[in-house]
């Protein structure tokens, strides 16, 4: 047998937690935003997701560029979007660094609509190869079911946001659901809810207590995160509401905050 340091391992990381305006919002003296604990520094919402064989963005936050300089990123094979929403697009052309040291295009997932709203706004990205080394150069891949990328399966899922629809992201391997990410929704349908129902660690938007047209509230996140029973859950897409501390004691056993910087792995089964 393997000893435990060399099993394969798909390697998460909370590269922002942070609503759209992130935390601390521009201008706002109140408590969280002048606290200093770094766990109430917010950027907008992105992970990272790495296995032996791929590494994996999910989305360019505005705070894109000093998220992976933070997080030490130095490549990167494939990017998926959950949709076109500014505080998930806007890094976008700071891809261009990772055009570079990748030394060709990058792929990037998502949806038919969320692709065609990147292409409308970066449009020079696109199409014709790009003209000088420096630019951002990406192949786009519109998936609408699952797919397998870095010997892991990966399973878009639509949940509602407003004018848009998202799509969230379930990370999963031999059958066995590791990870379902779910930024920005106003609900859970019960489709998706049976698609992650069970799964190992669940990411889900929390966005406040006060309710919101197209958020989850903390109350709604903790309602889907018990109905989809997920062994454990995070919430993301914070505002400056609550304190890291004072969220914590409002959550029941088993739900969490994320936090940037936030890291946790999971074993994977040998695939040779
Ligand atoms: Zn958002
Ligand atoms: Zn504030
Ligand atoms: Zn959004």
């Amino acid at each position: 047998m393997p000893d435990e340091n060399s099993l394969p391992k798909m390697q998460v990381t909370v590269l922002g937690s942070g609503t759209s305006q992130g935390v601390p919002m521009i201008g706002c003296r109140c408590p969280v935003c002048l606290s200093t604990d770094p766990r109430d520094k917010r950027t907008r919402s992105s992970i990272y997701v790495t296995t032996p064989q791929a590494k994996i963005l999910v989305d360019t936050t505005p705070d894109m560029r000093q998220q992976a300089l933070r997080e030490g990123l130095d490549h990167l094979d494939a990017v998926l979007f959950t949709h076109p929403h500014a505080d998930h697009i806007m890094g976008f052309d700071d891809l261009r660094r990772f055009c570079d040291l990748k030394g060709g295009a990058l792929d990037i997932y998502g949806s038919a609509e969320t692709l065609e709203q990147i292409e409308r706004i970066f449009f020079y990205a696109f199409n014709p190869p790009r003209k000088v080394p420096g630019y951002v150069h990406v192949v786009p891949h519109i998936v609408a079911g699952p797919f397998e990328l870095g010997g892991v399966e990966i399973t878009p899922l639509p949940v509602p946001h407003g004018a848009v629809s998202t799509s969230g992201f379930l990370f999963s391997q031999g059958g066995r659901k590791l990870l379902a990410y779910l930024s920005d929704c106003a609900s859970v349908p019960e489709s998706v809810r049976a698609t992650v129902e069970g799964v190992e660690v669940l990411i889900i938007d929390g966005l406040r207590d006060r309710p919101h047209p197209t958020h989850l509230t903390v109350s709604g996140a903790v309602e889907a995160a018990l109905a989809i029973g997920a062994w454990k859950s995070f919430l993301t897409h914070q505002t400056h509401e609550k304190s890291h501390v004072d969220r914590m004691q409002q959550l029941p056993a088993g739900i969490d905050v994320a936090f940037d910087g936030m890291k946790f792995e999971f074993e994977l089964k040998m695939t040779v």
